[in-house]
């Protein structure tokens, strides 16, 4: 076992009256007024019976995990299960143990650890019982799972198996038809003792016979029909090295990891349900061999998430950033954590959309909509209002000189957020020439169109209102200039300013002051609600238009955005100031975070 650092008490939180309820709550709940769990002690560190026996009573009054493989970065399915996790140790006096699941030698890497440790603090949550405490890593307690199979091989509850894994698998049978034993099933504790030690020794070929456990060849569970527990594999291991050739399987890893760590509710994903029977076999030979404490941890599922449009594999995840149809694992359009959060998503977003979803134990899919909808509601609240023009075409107003003066700039402003009057003041200027949207200008408006067309009065929004009288085109007959008369006496705030009734009113951005900036329209990745349902080939609805960069301009106040700001571009959506690629003041890159209204779903 490690040397961790022994972990803090936690501060005991009080149940938000708000937070829904849900069958875990009242699982949690149930217990609690129980006492299920009130007698345990923890030592300060993960670790077998007598080290907890020498602990105090846990000052945690339950313990949660949650428990990544890392082997890739973590998604949006992950943020379920973490908020899950964390939310409920928080909400009831509890812990949260952050940990590796690193048992499989084959699969590990350290920047994958890295990025899973930024991610979870990211979320808003420490583990471990302590801001500063390292997670916890199944690897190290490979000695005590060797430990947990011998105390089985002795006390009768597990075997060497010399079959090759297809009579193996032959013999386990099915749904409708009972296993059959194995010939190497009824040797005696002390031969399999032996045989045991020589696997562990290097004494016998990868693949040659795995250790099972003895449990009920008749089981209607498969699972519990003599699983593999340990099987031999020379591989090294990122922490442990060489210093095995068996690893344990993750069925019977797993189940010790959550004791070792005094949890108490180990919630997993509905597919491990079958397994339940074979935890809760496990847990209670130990803890009847007196290697673990009681009681035992108990496993809840819930129903993964499943959102439309997104893919949450880590394997096809992976794919898409091999195959370069993503810029990498934090390209803003991945359903990655570090993607999102690259879009413009932030812990508060996550955490809503955690929430709002909650769990059940029965699997649906989530419209992307509702996690869209999440973002724009915490950021309408917060995030800066700003003018930006993405498709940029020259207004000029004719008779400037003449009613402002020559070069003259005349100064306007603007709430930095509408409800947010504390915030103050964004300041930019009009002058002679202002860029606007190339969409608000039609030589002939269709029906209901009030934006600039000849003879129409419309409001530069903060600024004057206009009178278009017509458009300069080039030989193609692309408009290059949109012409138009100011109005005086009608700027937005001074008195009689509304005399001039308008039934539009337009973004724009001064000539003089705009900034360019590039700006990173992005959409859904999938044209298909369910990409990878029913075995499809998800590269295959790749939506092709998934980003259009464009060139635009926008207000003078976004010369100060840093990286992962967020604002209301105007009429457009909310964008974050990318965090790889702006650069404050002098290169502006925005990415779209979400649209102002859902216009997908319906
Ligand atoms: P993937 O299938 O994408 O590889 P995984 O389940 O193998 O994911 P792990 O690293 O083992 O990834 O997952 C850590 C935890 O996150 C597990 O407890 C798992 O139940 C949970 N988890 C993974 N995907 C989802 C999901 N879509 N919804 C909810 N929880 C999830
Ligand atoms: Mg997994």
């Amino acid at each position: 076992m490690s040397a961790l650092p022994p972990s803090k008490a936690p501060a005991a939180a009080p149940v938000e009256a708000t937070k829904p309820s849900n069958f875990l709550r009242q699982i949690i709940e149930a217990d609690l007024a129980n006492g299920t769990y009130a007698a345990r002690q923890w030592a300060g560190s993960p670790g077998d019976a007598a080290h907890h026996a020498a602990g105090l009573p846990d000052p945690a009054k339950i313990r949660t995990r949650f428990p990544p493989e890392p082997n890739g970065y973590l998604h949006i399915g992950h943020a379920k299960s973490i908020c899950l996790n964390f939310g409920l140790a928080r909400d009831y006096g509890g812990v949260c143990h952050l940990r590796f699941d690193d048992t499989n030698p084959e699969k590990e890497d350290t920047e994958y650890v890295n990025a899973i440790i930024d991610t979870v603090k990211w979320l808003g949550f420490d583990w471990n019982g302590a801001a500063d405490a390292a997670p916890y890593q199944a690897s190290d307690y490979f000695d005590f799972m060797y430990r947990a199979a011998e105390y089985l091989v002795t006390a009768g509850h597990a075997y060497v198996d010399e079959q090759t894994v297809e009579q193996i698998r032959i013999n386990r049978g099915d749904f409708g038809k009972p296993g059959v034993d194995s010939p190497f099933r009824s040797r005696t504790p002390a031969e399999n003792l032996a045989i045991f030690r020589e696997m562990r020794d290097g004494q016998h070929e990868d693949g040659s016979m795995v250790l099972r456990a003895k449990i009920d060849m008749a089981s209607p569970n498969i699972n519990m029909r003599d699983p593999a527990i340990y099987r031999i594999r020379r591989a090294t291991h990122h922490h442990t090295g060489d210093k095995w050739c068996i690893y344990p399987m993750y069925t019977f890893a797993h189940p010790i990891e959550d004791a070792l760590e005094q949890i108490t509710h180990s919630i997993c994903t509905l597919e491990f349900e079958d397994q339940r029977p074979f935890y809760d076999w496990l847990l209670a030979r130990l803890c009847e061999g007196g290697l673990l404490a009681s009681p035992p941890p108990h496993q809840y599922e819930f129903a993964r998430l499943n959102l439309t449009y997104v893919v949450t594999s880590k394997r096809k995840l992976a794919q898409l950033v091999y195959d370069h149809k993503v810029s990498g694992w934090d390209d803003p359009r991945m359903p990655t954590i570090v993607g999102l959060r690259r879009r413009g998503y932030t812990p508060e977003a996550l955490n809503l959309f955690a929430e709002r979803i909650g769990v059940t134990k029965s699997d649906s899919w989530i419209d992307y909509s509702t996690l869209e909808g999440c973002l724009r509601e915490t950021l309408d609240h917060s995030a800066p209002r700003a003018m930006a023009v993405l498709d940029p075409v020259k207004l000029v107003l004719t008779n400037w000189n003449s009613v402002m003066g020559a070069g003259q700039l005349d100064a306007c402003s603007a709430p930095v957020h509408p409800h947010l009057p504390e915030l103050g003041k964004r300041q930019f200027n009009i002058g002679k020439e202002v860029w606007i949207e190339r969409g608000d200008y039609e030589e002939t408006p269709p029906k209901g169109f009030f934006r600039l067309f000849p003879g129409n009065k419309v409001r530069l929004k903060y600024g004057h209102v206009i009178s278009c009288t017509g458009a300069v085109k080039d030989a193609d007959g692309r408009v290059t200039e949109v012409h138009a008369e100011l109005i005086p006496d009608t700027k937005s705030g001074t008195p009689g300013a509304d005399a001039v009734k308008v039934k539009g009113v337009i973004t724009w951005v001064a000539v003089a002051d705009g900034l360019p900036a590039e700006v990173r329209m992005y959409d859904r990745l999938f044209i298909d609600a369910q990409p990878d349902a029913g075995g499809k080939d998800f590269i295959e609805s790749l939506n092709p238009n998934s980003l259009k960069v464009v060139q635009a301009i926008v207000e003078p106040s976004l010369a100060a955005a840093k990286a992962d700001d967020k604002f209301q571009f105007e009429r457009h959506g909310y964008f974050v100031a990318d965090r790889v690629d702006h650069v404050q003041g002098t290169k502006l890159v925005f990415n779209l975070a979400v649209g102002l209204k859902d216009s997908w779903g319906k």
